[in-house]
């Protein structure tokens, strides 16, 4: 099936809008060219902001009842769709095909347990200390929202903003990833086909700095949730300070994965690396920063790099490929810095280390031994299949270097120690703690960040909290 004619949603239209400008989508597994995308002009970004007003004094007086029949019709459209979906995915973002229809299938279990919890958006009544007097507290929908992500979930992403304004009642104005929008269009045909209402949702694309710019200099948006890397969200968080817009931020990481002495070594060699390699490693929950404990230091490597070098590489849309290309050339360059510096530090390249040779952005499953702190890649988010590893001796000391870095997302531990488990549950500073596997996320579980990796949460009550604000009343009624 064809990969399918790119256009923005401005409301309630699906437009090619009035700039005149594009650019061509690139398929990252061959370097071709597979689509051209239009960008929105200011003149269509402000209509995008206008019918998000619009659509929102339409869609926040639905009841949540009738909020969920469209959400539930869209989908059932998206699982009708699901191979050509998926399929084009991999096409545009890289990732095996066996990986998008997982992705999409979270994203499809993304909007049904938003629409559902949509129903269950409850207020409070509050006891007064005045004799006659009630209070009450309801959750409303905060307002329009505009979103920006990152291309690397290019459906879960974008579901995840989505899926939880529209639940709660927002209209939302998102500008996914430019080079993966295919499956943000998908996402949103299916929406408008179901019955949106115009102006609930508009999908914009354009130069990210002049969109985002222009989206928040305005006084529409009550509230930006942004999916990317840290000093994007920090500038972002500036940009919507200035109309006090308030942010969700889901930004990246630098995952600590500690592998201790009394743990099952296969499982934990076998995970990391179908955790590492996952999506190439382009994942900001990846595991980034593996401390093994000395006693069993060679024999978890080992295990580890025969994991490491069973993984196939190849066109995602091929089957038995598990790992596909990095999303673009500009990320070979990056993977190939952070091995020739960590190697000049001292670092003992295990295996890969190298881009692969054919056409396309492939870069090998590279394991790097006794990495220094020092090394760049122990202390930036490497953002592909590049696994270093060091050694550490007792649990003090691991927590102290886990903790050691401003980002806060994930962090993972593999131990048959209840104790060690719940030491790390009280003392790790991350969002999101895995013990005996790399599983920190489900659609009903709140997903998020602490320190520089961002605050607010997507998935659970929580995500469905962050787009509705309290509002309090109180009435004599005697
Ligand atoms: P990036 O911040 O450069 O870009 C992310 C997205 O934001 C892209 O779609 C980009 O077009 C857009 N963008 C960039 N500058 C923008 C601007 N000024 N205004 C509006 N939009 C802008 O990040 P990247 O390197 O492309 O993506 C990877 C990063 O995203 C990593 O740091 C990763 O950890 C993070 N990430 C975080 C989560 C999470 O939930 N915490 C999930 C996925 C990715």
């Amino acid at each position: 099936m064809p990969y399918p004619k790119l256009e923005m949603l401005i409301a309630g239209e699906w437009t090619n809008g009035s700039s005149g400008k594009s650019e061509p989508v690139i398929c990252p597994a061959d370097g071709t060219t597979i689509g051209t995308l239009p960008h929105a002009s200011t003149a269509d970004l402000d209509a995008a902001l206008q019918s998000s007003l619009d659509g929102f004094n339409v869609w926040r007086k639905k009841t949540p009842h009738e909020r969920q029949t469209v959400l539930e019709q869209a989908a059932r459209l998206l699982e009708d769709r699901f191979d050509d979906i998926s399929a084009n995915l991999t096409r545009e973002m890289g990732k095996p095909v066996g990986e998008a229809k997982i992705e999409l299938r979270v994203a499809i279990d993304l909007l049904r347990w938003y629409a559902e919890e949509g129903k269950r958006v409850y207020g409070r009544i509050i006891p007064s200390r005045f004799p006659n007097m009630q209070h009450e507290v309801r959750k409303q929908p905060v307002g329009p929202v505009v979103a920006f992500v990152a291309w690397n979930f290019p459906a879960t992403n974008v579901m995840r903003k989505v899926a939880g304004a529209l639940a709660a009642g927002c209209s939302i104005t998102i500008k996914p990833s430019e080079e993966t929008p295919a499956t943000a269009i998908a996402i949103g045909k299916a929406l408008t086909d179901a019955g949106l209402p115009a102006g609930v949702l508009n999908i914009v694309f354009g130069v990210p700095p002049e969109v985002s710019e222009h989206l928040l200099a305005s006084p529409i948006p009550r509230k930006l949730s942004f999916t990317g890397s840290v000093p994007v969200g920090i500038h972002l968080q500036q940009l919507a300070a200035k109309n006090m817009i308030r942010c969700t931020m889901e930004l990246g990481g630098h995952s600590p994965v500690m592998v201790f002495e009394d743990c099952d070594l296969e499982l934990a060699a076998k995970m990391c690396a179908a955790g590492k390699f996952r999506n190439a490693g382009q994942v900001c929950i990846s595991p980034t920063r593996f401390f093994v404990q000395d006693s069993i230091h060679d024999k978890f490597l080992t295990l580890f790099q025969q994991q490491v070098e069973a993984v196939q590489v190849g066109n995602g849309l091929e089957e038995n490929v598990n790992m596909g290309p990095l999303v673009a050339e500009r990320r070979i360059e990056i993977m190939d810095g952070f091995v020739s510096d960590a190697v000049s530090q001292g670092a003992e390249l295990v295996t890969g280390g190298a881009r692969l040779q054919n056409a396309g952005s492939f870069f090998a499953p590279t394991l790097l031994k006794d990495v220094p702190e020092t090394a760049r890649i122990m202390t930036e988010e490497p953002f592909g299949p590049v696994a270093p590893t060091t050694r550490f001796s007792s649990l003090d000391e691991v927590i102290e270097r886990a903790n050691s870095l401003p980002f806060g997302l994930a962090a993972y531990a593999f131990t048959s120690n209840a104790g060690t488990a719940g030491i790390l549950k009280q003392e790790i500073e991350t969002g999101m703690l895995a013990v005996n596997s790399l599983h920190v996320h489900s659609v009903e579980t709140p997903f998020g960040g602490l320190k520089a990796s961002g605050y607010g949460h997507e998935g659970g009550i929580e995500g469905l909290e962050a787009y509705l604000a309290a509002r309090y009343s109180s009435e004599i009624y005697a």
